[in-house]
């Protein structure tokens, strides 16, 4: 492992730089150790790597040089001591949830999360005793803290929200999380380290779904959580080592592949996505367009202060509800009809009947999915040609 990196270089270089496994054999690029296990010399050094007094690859559930230097590159970025890759992003929520929370527990959440992630806190959590409740993401600090339980002890919010790309001050919710002796954790995955650091502005821990913008290229699935050397490097780590929702080496080595260019990517979805925002604008049949970078965003103060990018997510209402979503959806050639993110290609989807449409239509309606609403993931097509593609479904 090349150790000779600067943990403040910019976060193009540490893509490219940071963590770059190199065995013996001095190979340029990284390669991929797709072992289960490793061999001792002897029955001492075993015994010595196990019980944690020499240093040393064991099994790959808990340790391997390739998941490693992805998770060590991701850290640097994140700015955080220690990172933990799993299976899915999931995962990663799960495996926080699972390594710090105990029965009796609280968590409280944005209320415009990921569809997956409010199902885990219902429908899973709740069995082992840690319930949640859900305050609107954009409410101001006061609303937060009124929602705030003595046994609160997780607060968590995605900022930009999935589908509407609605905003949680980091910083301020950092601030309060602290005074409560409770922890805040962020979903970063709409923008990725690049555009926005949350454990610099205070946050405990960052979860990333490393499905989306990290692999870039829509081919693997795979999650990560970023924190301290003691919640993340031991809890988190402890969790995994005997849990073992572990990220493969193969996929760990597609992630870090996809971090060296994903400072490039993400500044072209940014540059895509105001184009097709900005257009979207000016169509007559919708009705309102979400996107952060709009001077229109009722947040878009606190997007240029705690960002230092959009992301490629824009959502749109059209005036015609679900039929006009659905008749515009159908009318594209090249938009993928998926609902991943995160890709070269650029996705369209109608959130009320797909990542939204498995919860009741009550948390539906708090997290804003209406009938009308299309999400696009901008990708990395001419942005001329998505907008021709929209063009033909939209009168
Ligand atoms: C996709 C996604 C997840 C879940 O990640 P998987 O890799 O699909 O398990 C969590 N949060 C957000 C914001 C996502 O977009």
């Amino acid at each position: 492992m090349n150790e000779t990196f600067d943990p403040e270089w910019g976060a193009s270089t540490l893509g490219v730089r940071a963590a770059e496994p190199r065995t013996e054999n001095r190979e340029h690029a990284a390669s991929v150790s797709m072992t289960s296990s490793y061999v001792f010399g002897s029955a001492a050094e075993a015994a010595a790597v196990f019980q944690g007094q020499a240093p040393g690859y064991i099994y790959s559930r808990f340790t391997n040089p390739t998941v490693e230097a992805f998770e060590r590159r991701l850290a640097a970025m994140e700015g955080g001591e220690s990172c933990v890759a799993t299976a899915s992003g999931m995962a990663a929520i799960l495996s926080l949830c699972l390594a710090l929370l105990r029965q009796g527990d609280h968590i409280l959440s944005s209320s415009g999360v990921f569809g997956s992630t409010i199902n885990l806190f219902n429908n899973v959590l709740t069995r082992f005793g840690v319930t949640t409740s859900y305050v609107d993401t954009t409410a101001d600090v006061a609303t937060w803290e009124a929602a705030l339980r003595p046994n609160t002890k997780l607060l968590f919010v995605e900022t930009p929200s999935n589908p509407l790309v609605e905003l949680a001050d980091i910083a301020s919710l950092a601030r309060l999380s602290r005074a409560h002796g409770a922890w805040l954790c962020v979903d970063n995955c709409f923008l990725t380290p690049v555009l926005q650091q949350p454990l610099r502005l205070g946050a405990d821990f960052v979860i990333h779904s490393a499905t989306k913008y990290i692999d870039g290229q829509g081919r693997a699935v795979g999650g990560a959580i970023v924190g301290d050397a003691e919640r993340v490097g031991k809890d988190v780590f402890g969790f995994m080592r005997t849990a073992g929702p572990c990220m493969s080496p193969f996929n760990a080595w597609v992630f870090l592949k996809g971090l060296e260019t994903l400072a490039v990517r993400m500044r072209a979805h940014c540059d895509n996505a105001r184009a097709v925002a900005e257009w979207l604008e000016e169509q007559p049949s919708v009705a309102r367009v979400f996107y952060p970078g709009l001077a229109s965003h009722p947040q878009h103060v606190l997007a240029q202060r705690q960002q230092s990018g959009y992301g490629g997510v824009v959502s749109f209402e059209l005036e015609g509800g679900r039929d006009a979503a659905w008749k515009l959806i159908d009318a594209t050639r090249m938009l993928s009809i998926t609902a991943n993110l995160g890709d070269t290609r650029t996705t369209i989807t109608h959130p009320a009947t797909t990542t939204h449409g498995r919860i009741s239509q009550e948390a539906r309606d708090a997290a804003g999915v209406t009938e009308g609403l299309v999400r696009l993931a901008v990708g990395l097509e001419d942005a001329r040609d998505i907008i021709a593609d929209l063009a033909r479904g939209l009168g």
